[in-house]
């Protein structure tokens, strides 16, 4: 068998859309998976669609993501170029599409605005299309040739029979058969010179080697269109593999209203990379055995394209969250904090040591902003209400936290080294001759200087973060509460 080749052929459309980066990172597994290339070839002959800035956003996200391919628009293989508006300027659709031409695969079609508008138009799949009646297929030989002298403007169709029926096969939906009656005589080349996405797809595909397409079921309806091109020609397909749609918990179609449908949304909500990549392999993949965290080596190494699922994938926001979270604790502590440090300074501005309260977080975080309600409290004392300060189970109330305070606040007041294990020993030392176990005065002294219920840390380690200062303040806002209640 010839080596595989894949393609990732984005359009340069906007935001990089998880569908989008699925079958990017698909092909790129079934390429590697087999020690075979994988190609990126920037599909941008839909002037009207194309979004400045987005093919940068392409190069950044196949970076980022670790999708390097091996050819593409910067890196020649031979096979270039790798940019549809470039390889329209070397006349290739064009002469293919008058191989068609000639042998009656295609024709020219003059028709201006006004008559295609007349035509009956059909709903197909919620959309509606023109379907076109052939009209120009039966122009002369000299009618064309007059109309083409006469710079008549044109764009040339595929010639599809209204008899017959068209099969083409896909690795997860098997053999399609359709009727081409049902099929349009859709345009290959339009009248600005540029070739359709129909047309240029199989052109492409086939001169550039490719062996395996991956792409959204989407363009499974037109995949007949596709097959009757490369038999026209003469050519092999490739292996198609069309994706189950993915939608939201919702089961509707993952959108742009759902506020997570592109990479760049799910990074700037704090996910890191290495998680997105890897939930997105399981978007419609799963291995053989229930494991649910790979990295790109480990998925290049199991990823069997035989065990996609054509049922439709649901994109689990919460399960990506906890697979991020997963991801952090797994992350060493300068990655780690390379990326909390922007996130604490927005919420604490005094000076902390926000090392050390980074390494509190580490592990209770699912995305980064969640460390923002975390460590909050150090940079103010939150308005809380004396009920905290009752808990079952360490046997306290608002009596008994006014006592331990009153009685620990001149002790700390006398310590004058504020580091966690000196804190940690002179509180032992009260519970100790108090007689009383540690929670009955570690948690009076936790609430009175967070003011919360949950705290990332233990007492005596918020109050090292905090000072001396700043936790005796805070213990005697706390008695002065439990006075007044
Ligand atoms: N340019 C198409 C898109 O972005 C590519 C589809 C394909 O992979 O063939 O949807």
């Amino acid at each position: 068998m010839s080596k595989i080749r894949t393609r990732f052929a984005p359009s340069p459309t906007g935001r990089m859309h998880v569908g989008n980066l699925r079958s990017a990172l698909y092909e790129y597994l079934i390429a590697k998976h087999d020690g075979g290339e994988f190609m990126l070839r920037i599909e941008d002959t839909d002037q009207e669609r194309f979004v400045e800035g987005a093919v940068d956003i392409i190069y950044r996200t196949m970076e980022k993501t670790g999708l390097i391919h091996d050819e593409g628009p910067d890196k020649d293989g031979g096979f270039g170029p790798y940019v549809q508006s470039e390889r329209m300027k070397t006349g290739i659709y064009m002469e293919y599409a008058k191989q068609l031409v000639e042998k009656g695969e295609a024709y020219y079609c003059f028709c201006d605005k006004e008559r295609l508008s007349s035509l009956k138009s059909e709903v197909v799949e919620g959309k509606e299309i023109t379907v076109y009646d052939k009209h120009c297929l039966g122009l002369s030989k000299e009618e064309i040739e007059a109309n083409l002298a006469a710079g008549k403007p044109f764009v040339i169709r595929q010639n599809i029979p209204n008899e017959g029926t068209t099969t083409f096969h896909d690795e997860l939906y098997g053999d399609i058969t359709v009727d081409n009656a049902e099929l349009d005589d859709m345009i290959l080349i339009k009248s600005d010179g540029y070739p359709t996405y129909n047309f240029a797809n199989v052109v492409d595909d086939h001169t550039m080697n490719i062996t395996h397409v991956v792409r959204g079921n989407e363009y499974l309806s037109s995949s007949p269109k596709y097959q009757r091109l490369y038999d026209a020609f003469g050519w092999e397909s490739p292996v198609y593999i069309h994706l189950p749609l993915i939608t939201d918990e919702n089961h509707k179609k993952l959108s742009k209203r759902s506020g997570h449908s592109s990479f760049e949304d799910l990074i700037e909500q704090g996910f890191i990379t290495e998680a997105i990549v890897n939930y997105i392999a399981l978007l419609g993949w799963s291995p053989e055995d229930n494991r649910e965290i790979f990295t790109l080596d480990e998925l290049v190494k199991d990823f069997d394209y035989h065990r996609i699922s054509k049922s439709p994938a649901v994109f689990d926001y919460t399960k990506l969250k906890w697979m991020n979270g997963e991801y952090i604790k797994a992350m060493d502590f300068d990655a780690f904090y390379e990326m909390a440090e922007p996130v604490l300074k927005e919420v604490l501005k005094k000076d902390f040591d926000l090392k050390k309260i980074a390494e509190m977080v580490k592990t209770r975080i699912e995305v980064f902003p969640d460390i923002k309600d975390h460590v909050d409290f150090f940079e103010e004392l939150p308005e809380y209400d004396v009920a905290m300060y009752t808990h079952k189970k360490m046997k306290t109330d608002a009596v008994t936290s006014l006592e331990v305070l009153e009685e620990l606040y001149p002790i700390f007041e006398a310590l004058d080294d504020y580091s966690n294990d000196s804190l940690y020993k002179t509180l032992l030392e009260y519970v100790e001759k108090k007689g009383c176990k540690n929670g009955y005065a570690m948690w009076p002294v936790r609430t009175a200087v967070s003011g919360k219920q949950m705290t990332p840390a233990g007492a005596t380690e918020i109050m090292e973060i905090l000072g001396k200062e700043e936790s005796l303040k805070r213990i005697k806002v706390g008695i002065n509460k439990l006075k007044n209640a």
